[in-house]
């Protein structure tokens, strides 16, 4: 096995478009787990540890662009306040060696149904900027997820960055698990509110091949939301809202029995973790009184 390090991001993307076949290696808590487990030996890694363009994240207008290289402690510690959605997901994932090592765009390169990065991502529209020595891609993150462990990048394509836009309303994620710590996800469910386009985002891990978004029930729900409310301190969310909003994200799973849960189980749960942060996004909403008449 080659080992191949880069030191900028040019050389990088050079060494990518001669050994396409190499794996890139970021946190490597995926990667080194497949060495060991001796579940395919790859002919070459690609170190990208030392590419300094990668390390860290800047903001952009209303978008964070989180590097490549940014672990999920820094996102944690760094950007909590402006990409909660994704920083309530981080904390769930593995232990603190775990976050100290892992990253973003190592969860979007192994592309798992079960990763957690992917709700809050869908949920808040965000985007993977690959790159090649051909140039720069743009790839919304709905398109990104291309089947079971498999993703949107081509042969000598590497995620440079992830766009994620800053929170303008809640964000909560839930994720469900056999234990409370270091645990895959059974499932999980990222909502995201834009009140500033009266938009709902929805994410869904764990229960399909792919992780994928709501569609039917971000739209049902974006109609029914009394989005004007939260500026006069508001009223309740309506229980058969938030029933049918539940029923319609469990209902764009198609989740199957495995070892770590049973289809149905994983169907109600989506359901109730639907349900649930639907309730505390419009509580923090109305609270804020961020309604835009
Ligand atoms: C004990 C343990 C617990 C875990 N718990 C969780 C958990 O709770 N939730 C969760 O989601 N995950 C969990 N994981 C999985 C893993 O930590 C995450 O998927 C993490 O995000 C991977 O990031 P990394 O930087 O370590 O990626 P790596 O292992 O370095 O890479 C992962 C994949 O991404 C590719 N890749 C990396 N960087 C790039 C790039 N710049 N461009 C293109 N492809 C790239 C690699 O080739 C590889 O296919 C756990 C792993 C372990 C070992």
């Amino acid at each position: 096995m080659d080992f191949l390090r880069a030191r900028t991001w040019a050389e990088a993307l050079e060494l990518k478009a001669e050994r396409p076949e190499a794996t890139p290696i970021q946190g490597g808590t995926d990667v080194m787990v497949e060495i060991n487990l001796d579940r395919g030996r790859p002919a070459a890694l690609l170190d990208l540890n030392t590419v300094g363009e990668l390390a860290g994240w800047s903001r952009e207008g209303e978008w964070i662009r989180v590097g490549a290289g940014v672990t999920y402690a820094r996102l944690i510690d760094e950007l909590g306040e402006v990409l909660p959605g994704l920083a309530q997901a981080s904390r769930t994932v593995g232990s603190p060696q775990i976050r100290n090592r892992g990253t973003l765009a190592g969860n979007l390169g192994a592309a798992s149904p079960a990763g957690d990065g992917h709700p809050p991502l869908l949920a808040s529209g965000a985007v993977v900027e690959a790159e090649s020595v051909r140039g720069v891609r743009l790839i919304p993150i709905a398109r990104f997820y291309t089947g079971v462990k498999r993703n949107a990048l081509a042969p000598d394509e590497l995620i440079r960055a992830v766009r994620v836009p800053t929170a303008a309303g809640p964000q909560y994620f839930s994720k469900v698990g056999t234990r409370n710590a270091m645990v895959i996800a059974v499932c999980s469910f990222a909502i995201a509110l834009h009140p500033e386009n009266r938009r709902v985002g929805t994410g869904i891990g764990s229960a399909a091949p792919t992780p994928l978004r709501a569609v039917a029930a971000e739209a049902f729900l974006a109609g029914e939301l009394d989005w004007t409310l939260g500026r006069a301190g508001g009223s309740a969310l309506d229980p058969e809202v938030a029933a049918r909003f539940a029923e319609l994200v469990a209902g764009a799973a198609a989740p199957i029995d495995d070892v770590r849960g049973r289809a149905a189980y994983r169907s109600h749960a989506l359901a109730v973790m639907a349900r649930r942060t639907l309730g505390w996004a419009w509580h923090d909403y109305l609270r804020a009184g961020r309604g835009a008449r």
